[in-house]
């Protein structure tokens, strides 16, 4: 028994609207009969992939696995265009679940390739989303920690980029710095709103509450920048992958109220197990005593049907 008594979860949290598309576009899929493959993880989640295995989906490498006539679906983060035509050349049935905003990103790539820019590309280099994004503009330069800034060679015309998922911050700040690396600079700003809003209500939540449990995949970056914010507020942040992570009930020491948040490809309902969870093992008795009601409440404060964050059953 420990002292908490209150858990909150952030606001719109749970899958970004991108991830959800994708994986609500799979599920159709097998619901309809259809054989359904996914070509990669659509969404770095073991349970998630869990689930959808035992719908009859299965997740592929690459195109070679997937036989002709069968459904593939391409996830939220979007292939190199020759991906998409060879999966429609060898006859599958190809279901486009690219976000929406990662096509006006490859887009715009496109057209700035056409214009004659030089590009860099703000990301994780091996990131799927990137990976995709070099289809489009195979001369682009990625680039992520400041380290990495000074190989930006100085050009006449260049633009800037950016994953999706890069904090906001850190694109300006490389805006700033290629200010000085060439004549004309053309900025689009491809940080998608779902994220910075869920920084925002990370930030929010991490304001009023003694500790912060920050739920997402280890090598998430959406995740670890959640972390690292609620530290700048000056918020005790851990960051763990599921509700099985949290045994110990020494991290709660002294901490009443817990703030719950997680990455884009963490199912809200994991939340709740979270939420669940601290309570269980840190609770007052009383909180302890009612943690399934307590944690449902917290997730019905946060999802509202106007935030739906949660996938297709
Ligand atoms: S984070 Fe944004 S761009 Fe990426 S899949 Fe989600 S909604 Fe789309």
């Amino acid at each position: 028994m420990g002292n908490v008594r209150e858990v909150r979860i952030a606001r719109r949290t749970g899958f970004c609207y991108g991830v959800r598309e994708a994986i609500d576009r799979a599920k159709e899929s097998a619901a309809a009969g259809k054989q359904t493959h996914t070509l990669g993880q659509v969404v770095h989640n073991e349970g998630v992939i869990a689930q959808l295995q035992a719908q009859g989906i299965e997740t592929v490498d690459t195109l070679d696995e997937v036989m002709s006539g069968t459904a593939v679906v391409i996830r939220a983060h979007g292939v190199r265009p020759d991906v998409l035509t060879r999966a429609e050349s060898r006859g599958l049935d190809v279901i486009d679940g690219t976000c929406t905003w990662v096509i006006q990103e490859q887009r715009e790539i496109k057209k700035l390739v056409d214009e004659g820019y030089s590009i860099v590309l703000l990301g994780t280099p091996r990131h799927p989303e990137i990976v995709g994004l070099l289809g489009f503009a195979p001369d682009a330069l990625v680039v992520d920690e400041e380290e990495d800034w000074e190989q930006i060679p100085r050009r006449k015309k260049m633009a800037l980029l950016s994953q999706s998922t890069q904090p906001p911050w850190k694109f300006e700040k490389l805006a700033a710095f290629m200010v000085g690396r060439c004549h004309e600079l053309k900025i689009v700003n491809t940080v998608c709103p779902v994220t910075i809003r869920r920084q925002e209500d990370t930030i929010e939540a991490a304001r009023g509450v003694d500790l912060m449990i920050v739920v997402g995949g280890r090598s998430s970056a959406n995740t670890k920048e959640l972390t690292r914010l609620c530290g700048i507020v000056g918020t005790r942040a851990l960051q763990i992958e599921s509700e099985e992570d949290l045994t110990d009930a020494s991290a709660f020491e002294g901490v009443s109220v817990v703030g719950v948040t997680g990455g884009t490809s963490t199912p809200i309902e994991d939340l709740r197990c979270v939420a669940e969870r601290i309570l269980r093992v840190a609770g007052t008795p009383q909180a302890a005593a009612r943690a399934e009601e307590l944690a449902t409440a917290a997730l019905a404060a946060a999802a509202t049907p106007a935030g739906r964050t949660t996938s297709l059953p």
